[in-house]
């Protein structure tokens, strides 16, 4: 089976955080057909947008997936009835299963860039870029709502910190569809606008045990 590298981004501020992600990244390992490729290391993040709020933990977690049905590379039609009796496949797919994700940890909707138990972003779906636009009747009256159900590479992770810091920690060189610099070279930058204080590291992900020590 073909199979696509994702990064999802991990943030929760409400709650027991480092235990919310802790549990997400054991949710993400248990998608049908997914594999957990990397854990970055998790880092404690100061609010960006509204300042009046607790700090995030946030992180970046490495995962391969089922390639979309048309990206697998055979594209028999033995292989298409397959897909068809397993569970979707794609960045739509993988989208709504982080949004069911964080439903099942609790995610209450409050405004943009606000307090939340727990947050999950895909933010690179292999060398794909996707715009799916929400349709007329899903939106919601709040402007300040995404009007877009999916757009990957993430609009926002080249310029967050939170996003770029963790993201290196597990592909460094990697350069993203439509940007002209590696995540490491953009985290630098960032680096230097933010200042280094802004993500603070506290602990590794440990495979044996399935937790940040
Ligand atoms: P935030 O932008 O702060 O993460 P939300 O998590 O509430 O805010 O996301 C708002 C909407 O953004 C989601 O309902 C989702 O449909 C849309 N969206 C668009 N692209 C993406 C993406 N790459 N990852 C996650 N959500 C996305
Ligand atoms: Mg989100």
């Amino acid at each position: 089976m073909t199979t696509v590298r994702a990064y999802i981004g991990l943030g929760a501020n409400v709650g027991d955080a480092r235990k919310t992600l802790t549990a997400a990244v054991h949710a993400l390992a248990a998608l049908p057909g997914a594999a957990l490729v990397g854990v970055s290391r998790l880092y404690v993040t100061a609010p960006v947008e509204v300042a009046d709020q607790p700090d995030f933990h946030n992180a970046v977690v490495a995962l391969d997936v089922p390639a979309g049905r048309g990206g697998t590379a055979t594209g028999a039609s033995a292989a298409g009835a397959e897909a068809s009796r397993s569970a979707p496949t794609g960045p739509i797919a993988l989208l709504l299963a982080l949004k069911s994700i964080e439903r099942a940890f609790g995610r209450q909707d409050r405004f943009r860039y606000g307090p939340r138990e727990l947050d999950l972003d895909l933010l690179l779906f292999g060398e794909e870029r996707v715009l799916v636009e929400r349709p007329e009747e899903g939106r919601s009256p709040d402007p300040a709502k995404a009007t877009r159900l999916l757009e990957v590479p993430h609009p926002d992770a080249g310029r967050r910190l939170f996003v770029l810091a963790p993201l290196s920690d597990l592909a460094p060189d990697l350069i993203p569809p439509g940007w002209s610099e590696s995540v490491e070279q953009a985290r630098a930058r960032r680096e230097s606008i933010e200042g280094a204080s802004a993500v603070r590291p506290i602990a590794r992900w440990d495979s044996g045990s399935g937790a940040w020590v």
